[in-house]
Order: C-alpha cells, then sequence, then structure tokens
C-alpha cells in the first residue's frame, strides 16, 4: 500500500471541535476510491491468515473501515456503540475523557455463534487510547480474544497505543 497516498489523503482541520484540537478528517480518505480499497485489501491480508472470527469496530468511523474489513474476511461484524443506541441487553465500559467520562457498550450476544471467538477491533484514530481500551475490555468481558487492535491512525504524543497495549496486541497504519 502507498503511505504516503494514504497519509495526504487525510484533511486535517485546525481548530476542530474546539480550539487547539488539530482535527485528522477521514472522510477525504474513503471518499477516494484508490486508497480507500488498496487500504481495506491491506488489511484483509493482514488478517486472512490469523483465523478471525469477527470484526469489531468503535462508533461512529470504525464502522465504516470495520464493516468494510469484515466483508472482505468475509466474516461477520460487531458495533461497539456509544451509551443507549443498541437495542438488545449490553456490556458496558466507562472510561475518562479529558473531563468526566464516556461509556460504551456491546450486546452481550455479539459473538454467541463462535465459542472462544477470534476478533479484530477496529478503529479510525488512536489518540488517549481510552475508547480502545474499553472496546478491548467489552470484548475479553464476552469471552472473546481480541486478536489485534487495529487503528488507521495513531497520535504518537498522546501515548494511548503503549497503554493499550498492556491488553492486546496493537497496529497502526500510520503514526503521526
Ligand atoms: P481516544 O479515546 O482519546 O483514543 O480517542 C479516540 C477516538 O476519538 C476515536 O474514535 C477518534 O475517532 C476520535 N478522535 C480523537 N482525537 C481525534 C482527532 N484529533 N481527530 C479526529 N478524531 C479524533
Amino acid at each position: 500500500m502507498d503511505i504516503q497516498k494514504l497519509a495526504h489523503s487525510i484533511r486535517k482541520i485546525p481548530d476542530y471541535p474546539k480550539p487547539g484540537i488539530l482535527f485528522y478528517d477521514i472522510t477525504t480518505m474513503i471518499g477516494n476510491d484508490e486508497v480507500f480499497s488498496e487500504l481495506i485489501e491491506f488489511l484483509a491480508t493482514r488478517y486472512k491468515d490469523r483465523e478471525i472470527d469477527f470484526v469489531a469496530g468503535i462508533e461512529s468511523r470504525g464502522f465504516i473501515f470495520g464493516a468494510a474489513l469484515a466483508y472482505a474476511l468475509g466474516v461477520g461484524f460487531v458495533p461497539i456503540r456509544k451509551k443507549g443506541k443498541l437495542p438488545s441487553t449490553t456490556a458496558s465500559e466507562k472510561y475518562s475523557l479529558e473531563y468526566g467520562f464516556d461509556e460504551v457498550e456491546i450486546h452481550i450476544d455479539a459473538f454467541e455463534r463462535k465459542k472462544n471467538a477470534r476478533v479484530v477491533l477496529i478503529d479510525d484514530l488512536i489518540a488517549t487510547g481510552g475508547t480502545a481500551q474499553a472496546g478491548v475490555k467489552l470484548i475479553k468481558t464476552l469471552g472473546a480474544q481480541c486478536v489485534e487492535a487495529v487503528f488507521i491512525l495513531h497520535l504518537r504524543e498522546l501515548g494511548g497505543k503503549a497503554k493499550l497495549e498492556e491488553l492486546c496486541d496493537v497496529h497502526c497504519v500510520l503514526d503521526i
């Protein structure tokens, strides 16, 4: 995969959603047919021989990459959503934000089709790693294993990857 082309396809928006934040906008990447399909091919090649049973994606940008990857691997997709969005019985996990906390949930029967399911967790970006840590914990709570957590972008200075590596293997396509 052409890493330079992938990096250049992501639009950077200063001071969004608030002053001081540089927002990495992946809409320009997923809107680029060549880049998006090369990325999904790259990820599918990485996981195709690792006996993956499910791809789990974190709301909402993780759904875009996760659903495409699950389809490419021929496995099911499991959504990890913000609190209150999933309609059936859930397990939930809180995580800290800069101020206060947030919570993500998963359906408790999400991996029921496979015992000891092997799962790849995906999101667009890892910053502090709080969201991803909560996602990995949910996968483990359900008795499944997180084979790897994968991100398109890693914001190095926030240290989230090292913290997540205490819970599972981590792969980041681009380090910024
Ligand atoms: P964190 O829990 O701090 O690792 O934050 C990761 C989540 O927040 C991901 O779902 C990202 O989509 C989003 N996010 C955090 N920082 C940024 C950023 N600078 N640009 C775009 N999305 C971000």
